[in-house]
């Protein structure tokens, strides 16, 4: 899949492609990194990005311009279909179904604000979807393109060495994942619950079940409002 990444910062976006998996769906091939910044777009000797706001108050804008043209140089990169997105504290919450989504697309395109925002008019006309990364204000939308990045490279298929991590990692079945263990054995801040070394693959199986969903019930109750229990489920959190 090919994203393409509009921000001021375009160099911050380059470093998703430097490390870890990320850097690795991009080395082979599964995913190409590109960015574009408006200011390369915006006209006159200073190049302006941004002005201030009507009807007063502090901070910044980002004009409509700069951005409209960084966006259709982007979508013109790639004959194929391509959906915008802006990345905003307004938008809706980034979920582990949202990335799977976006994984399946052949292009993504990250819109990127700073300041107070950008203009109204210009996310009206050009934007698809916003979204959120959570409840608090950054200061830029760099750093949530690259956890939308980093998310949807993992999913890629090729770029975990052991895809069935995915498959098990919190949020795939709708639940947390279980507690994870290695050596030593003994420890002096405690043991490897024994199950895990008998070498009962059903034992462990189920021990890791029940786990994640006690783990669920404790830290996160209102992911059982969105997924049902199997009756087995319910079994093994009566336990
Ligand atoms: N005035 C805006 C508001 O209160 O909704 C906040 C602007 S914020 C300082 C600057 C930029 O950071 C936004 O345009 C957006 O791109 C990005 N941003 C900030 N918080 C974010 C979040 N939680 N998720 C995604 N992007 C965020």
């Amino acid at each position: 899949m090919r994203v393409d990444v509009i921000s001021l910062f375009p160099d911050f976006i380059a470093q998703c492609a430097a490390f870890g998996v990320t850097g690795r769906a991009v080395e082979r091939g599964l995913m190409s990194l590109h960015g574009w910044n408006p200011r390369d777009h915006a006209q006159g000797n200073y190049r302006r990005v941004d002005d201030r706001p009507f009807g007063g108050g502090p901070g910044m804008v980002m004009l409509i311009d700069p951005l409209r043209s960084a966006l259709s140089a982007a979508r013109a990169a790639d004959p194929r279909p391509v959906r915008t997105i802006y990345l905003s504290p307004q938008g809706a919450p980034l979920t582990q179904a949202k990335v799977h989504e976006l994984a399946g697309r052949e292009r993504l395109l990250l819109l990127c604000g700073r300041y107070e925002g950008i203009d109204e008019r210009l996310i009206a006309a050009e934007v698809d979807e916003e979204l959120s990364i959570g409840d608090y204000v950054l200061s830029g939308g760099e750093l949530a393109a690259a956890v939308v990045v980093d998310a949807v490279a993992r999913l890629q298929e090729g770029a975990l060495n052991d895809a069935e991590s995915a498959v098990q990692d919190s949020f795939e079945d709708g639940f947390l994942d279980c507690p994870h263990y290695t050596r030593p054995v003994s420890h002096e801040l405690g043991s490897v619950p024994e199950v895990l070394m008998s070498g009962n693959h059903g034992d462990i199986a189920r021990w890791r079940r029940q786990q994640s969903l006690v783990r669920t019930m404790q830290r996160r109750p209102d992911l059982f409002d969105e997924h049902a229990l199997s009756k087995s489920d319910r079994k093994l959190l009566e336990q």
